[in-house]
């Protein structure tokens, strides 16, 4: 039998990639969502691409007795914890909000993962806990800067608490800090599916070039980098889900019962926003009406990711180019296009 994994917030946008990559790696992924931000399609794609259907409960995750019997019913041997609010300027309007559902799901999934004796959990966090950083790129050793916002506080505050648990309790989790995912599944089957307008760079970059928006607005055109712009590392979304997979195998292969790690997960190479939109129009052939407008508040100025560590403990190295993540997210968008017309 595949040993069952429970992805919270599987329908969401990395959570997706993520069931796909653990059944490509022999697991049986079961899903938990309570689809307040993804969209119920999601697991059609999903069945498209591995031929059939992953078990999925449509329910909010902070739900101590539901996790429970969802762990003995599967035999559940690892949680991948994806489920949360994520809107960094909401985060700042709804504070209660975010803190009860990204730190209230933390606890009662720990909680539920004690009692049922699950021993694995990767957690999904984040690049904001560097900040803005002093010399990118930047190491897990690299501090921690006061987070610049609500959302960037629960993840920090969640890294915080798992420490702290497995310090105590017999659990082995793995804290991802990822980096910014892009592209989508090569079949176009599951992609990014923002709600509005995208506050992502890439959603915002394929959509304009769809047609659906008149033109890109760069957030600053005046920043110290070289040519002005603020500089991420850009990793493709498959390259990401399949770290969870190497992360998964790496707690689970600790020897010791009580075990606590961060990881970088990005590209390990920095490019700036006018960098991308370039080599989008070069690699998807498709012109891309953009302007410089003024600076987006809270914006970091550059950090992209040292993947070293993650790349000699995990066994994990990216497989994919920017190109191929633009590609991507392009065939996705132009397969969204086609359907909303
Ligand atoms: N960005 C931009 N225009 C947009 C959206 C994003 O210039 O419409 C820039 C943003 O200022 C940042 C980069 O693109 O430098 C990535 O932003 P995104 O929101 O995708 O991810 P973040 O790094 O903020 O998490």
């Amino acid at each position: 039998m595949n040993p069952s994994i429970l992805v919270t917030g599987g329908a969401g946008f990395i959570g997706s990639h993520t069931v796909v990559a653990l059944a490509a790696a022999g697991y049986q992924p079961i899903i938990v969502d309570d689809f307040s931000n993804s969209e119920a399609s999601v697991l059609a794609g999903i069945e498209k691409i591995l031929g059939y259907q992953v078990p999925c409960y449509a329910e909010d995750c902070n739900q101590y007795q539901l996790l429970r019997k969802i762990f003995r019913e599967h035999q559940i041997v690892g949680v991948i914890h994806f489920a949360a609010y994520k809107a960094v300027g909401e985060s700042m309007q709804e504070p209660l909000a975010y803190y009860q559902n990204n730190l209230g799901s933390l606890i009662t999934l720990m909680d539920a993962m004690l009692a049922e004796g699950v021993p694995n959990l990767i957690f999904s966090s984040s690049c904001t806990v560097y900040g803005n950083p002093d010399h990118p790129p930047v190491t897990e050793e690299t501090p921690i800067k006061p987070a610049a916002s609500v959302y960037g506080n629960t993840k920090q505050i969640g890294e915080e608490i798992i420490r702290d648990v497995c310090a105590a309790k017999p659990l082995k989790a793995i804290s991802l800090r990822y980096f910014n995912p892009v592209g989508a599944h090569p079949s176009a089957e599951i992609g990014e599916l923002p709600r509005g307008i995208p506050n992502n760079l890439v959603p915002f970059i394929t959509q304009t070039a769809a047609g659906l928006r008149s033109e890109l607005t760069i957030f600053g055109g005046d920043y110290p980098t070289p040519d002005g712009s603020c500089i991420r590392d850009y990793i493709h979304v498959m390259d990401l889900a399949e770290a969870h997979v190497s992360a998964l195998q790496f707690a689970d292969h600790q020897p010791s019962t009580q075990y606590y790690n961060t990881f970088n997960l990005g590209s390990g190479n920095g490019h700036s926003v006018l960098e991308l939109v370039h080599l989008f129009e070069k690699t998807c052939k498709t012109p891309l009406p953009y302007r410089i407008g003024p600076r987006r508040e809270g914006d970091v100025v550059a950090v992209w990711a040292d993947v070293q560590k993650s790349s000699a403990m995990l066994k994990w190295n990216t497989k994919r180019s920017l190109e191929q993540a633009l590609e991507d997210a392009w065939r996705w968008q132009l397969k969204l296009s086609g359907n909303q017309t």
